[in-house]
């Protein structure tokens, strides 16, 4: 049976590492069928506007989105289009897989962790933002509700299950962030009570950045709030050599997202260069929350035997000498292989 996914191929390098992905997914034979959307600075040129109302209106039908990224302009008081989907569709769940890729400049090697960040509520609310007539006092809110934290603790806790994962660590700040932190922990041990099969444990987020540094190796599943969480994937990702492998899932009960973490890489735009690994990473993660997990696996292992076996093949930021084509061409061969 096929289905139908919006395409957003997005600005800059998305172009070209969304039709780099396509060829990976096509090769797979997965029955996908492309409805190709547009936002961004392509959509504002076309249409006048940066998200189009037939942009949302396919999320919302097809319910899965791939998605590349997206230039927004700086000043002219544009909201970010990224910030713009999430509150749109309620996409509560950004979850940020951190995974070691043979051959690449990263500072440990076996790591596999995945944090969850809650991420429509905390730190991160447009309201309540002030600052004083006379510029000297600044202030803004944090609100995390019982629904919003349980939301994303059960979506961890589902997860890990679902992934044969082991392991949650709720990262928070409930010593001093007494009442917004403390919600988030009290319903986190609650919610740890339904699922004896995993682990839980409990970490204050200064000392999970340490022992993030330090021993990586004891991270599973991570998930916390919405500001903590931004800050500690991106360490992940740095663990693991930076933005080019790292993909970014953002779920809701109605619709899905999945983007390549970085930008739009205006810097190398054009140039064929652009490596396409976290957007075919995040389209593996596609691929497991459409069902096919088999599919989504051999993307990965399908990266990894080229990283490890083909390296010349790939893009000049994981040391490679080739192009996002030659990289892109790689993987496919290797998926076709393996089916
Ligand atoms: P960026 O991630 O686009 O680029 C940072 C650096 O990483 C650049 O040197 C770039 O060449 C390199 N890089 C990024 N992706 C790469 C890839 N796939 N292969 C090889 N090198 C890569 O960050 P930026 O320059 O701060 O942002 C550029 C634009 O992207 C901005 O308009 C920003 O708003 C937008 N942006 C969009 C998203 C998104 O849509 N999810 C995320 C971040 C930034």
């Amino acid at each position: 049976m096929s289905k139908t996914i919006a395409v957003i191929p997005g600005d800059g390098i998305g172009p070209e590492i969304m039709a780099a992905t396509l060829e990976v997914l096509d090769a797979l034979d997965c029955g996908l069928v492309y409805a190709t959307v547009e936002a961004g600075m392509v959509a504002l040129e076309k249409h006048g506007d940066l998200l189009p109302k037939a942009t949302l209106d396919a999320i919302a039908r097809h319910q899965v989105a791939l998605k590349g990224p997206l230039t927004t302009p700086i000043g002219g008081g544009f909201t970010s289009i990224n910030v713009t989907l999430r509150r749109h569709f309620d996409l509560y769940a950004n979850v940020r897989p951190a995974i070691s890729f043979p051959g690449t400049k990263a500072r440990y090697q076996n790591i596999d962790i995945i944090t969850v960040r809650e991420n429509t509520e905390g730190a991160y609310l447009a309201e309540g933002q002030t600052i004083s007539e006379d510029g000297e006092v600044a202030q803004s809110i944090i609100r995390n509700t019982r629904k919003g934290s349980t939301r994303i603790v059960r979506y961890a806790f589902e997860m890990a299950v679902k992934k044969g994962r082991k392991k949650v660590t709720a990262v928070h700040k409930a010593n001093i962030m007494k009442t917004s932190s403390g919600l988030f922990l009290s319903v986190a041990r609650e919610v740890a009570k339904e699922y004896p099969q995993i682990e839980f444990n409990e970490m204050i987020v200064d000392n999970a950045c340490m022992q993030l540094v330090m021993r990586p190796e004891q991270f599973d599943v991570i998930v916390t709030t919405n500001l903590f969480g931004d800050i500690l994937s991106d360490l992940c990702a740095g663990l693991v050599g930076g933005l080019g492998l790292a993909p970014g899932d953002n779920i809701g009960e109605h619709a899905a997202i999945f983007e390549a973490v970085h930008g739009s890489a205006p810097d190398i735009a054009g140039k064929g260069i652009a490596n396409p690994c976290a957007l075919l990473l995040a389209a593996a993660d596609m691929l497991d929350h459409l069902g096919m997990v088999a599919k989504g696996t051999a993307i990965r292992q399908a990266i990894r035997d080229t990283l490890a076996h083909e390296h010349d093949a790939a893009t000049p930021d994981l040391g490679g000498k080739g192009s996002t084509r030659s990289f892109a061409a790689a993987i496919a061969r290797r998926v076709r292989q393996a089916a």
